[in-house]
């Protein structure tokens, strides 16, 4: 098991001026640490960890930057970055605690890249044994978050994945990666036509390189996990 490690979801502030801009990052960094270790790397549902806390999962074809997003969300290099496509073949489990506090708040759940064609056999076995199950059975699962790299034209299995989300009744969010590639105007103009294919889904874009999106996103995951930890609560009063 690997050491916690810590990091940043970096609340920024709106201050003017490059010296306070630094201020405020260094501000951040003190005031909104987490904390993260991986618990366990599941290829069968029997390895999954007993369900407890609310469960964030990552989707996303292989190369789209989903090891770099939860990197970046956390601060340290917790996922593994690969230039080889598809390395990660299990649902690596990881526990994220916020400083101070006994208990841990949240499980991020990295799940295997899709989409490459040398792999869609074993992405055709591993599907229906351990991740289909898992998106559509763990109790726990409070947030999805499907990531689509916004460089790259939409692909036939984002739009299965996308489809699969949708009908599965889960909360999902789309994270369009690598949003520093493109300029505001290009990157406005794929936003706008990513809305158009997916008029249901909530869209933010994110850069893992600047950090772009990384406050927004880490108040979708709060929030959902309040209000999935609240939700709990009720249910145990009553
Ligand atoms: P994964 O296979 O989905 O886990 O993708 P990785 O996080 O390993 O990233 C795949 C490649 O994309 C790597 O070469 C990363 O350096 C690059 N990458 C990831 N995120 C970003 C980003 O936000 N901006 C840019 N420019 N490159 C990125």
């Amino acid at each position: 098991m690997r050491e916690p490690c810590f990091g940043s979801p970096g609340e920024t502030q709106g201050m003017g001026g490059w010296l306070l801009a630094i201020f405020s990052i260094s501000v951040a960094n003190l005031g909104m640490r987490v904390l993260s270790r991986f618990i366990a790397a599941a290829t069968d549902v029997s390895q999954f960890p007993v369900p407890s806390v609310p469960e964030i999962a990552f989707l996303g074809r292989s190369n789209v930057g989903k090891s770099s997003v939860i990197n970046s969300l956390v601060g340290s290099k917790l996922a593994r970055t690969s230039s080889t496509p598809g390395r990660t073949r299990s649902i690596n489990f990881f526990e994220i605690r916020w400083p101070g506090k006994p208990r841990p708040e949240l499980i991020f759940a990295d799940l295997p890249g899709y989409g490459y064609a040398k792999i869609s056999r074993e992405i055709s076995q591993e599907w229906p044994r351990f991740i289909e199950p898992y998106l559509q059975e763990r109790p726990t699962l409070a947030l999805c978050v499907a990531l689509i790299d916004v460089n790259v034209p939409p692909q036939d299995s984002d739009r299965t994945l996308l489809g699969f989300l949708n009908s599965s009744g889960r909360d999902f969010l789309l994270v369009a990666t690598k949003s520093d590639r493109l300029s505001n105007n290009q990157l406005s103009t794929a936003m706008r036509s990513l809305g158009e294919q997916y008029p249901a889904a909530r869209l933010l874009p994110y850069s893992s390189k600047t950090g772009a999106g990384r406050d927004q996103l880490w108040k979708e995951i709060r929030r959902v996990a309040e209000e999935r930890a609240g939700a709990s609560q009720t249910a145990a009063q009553n």
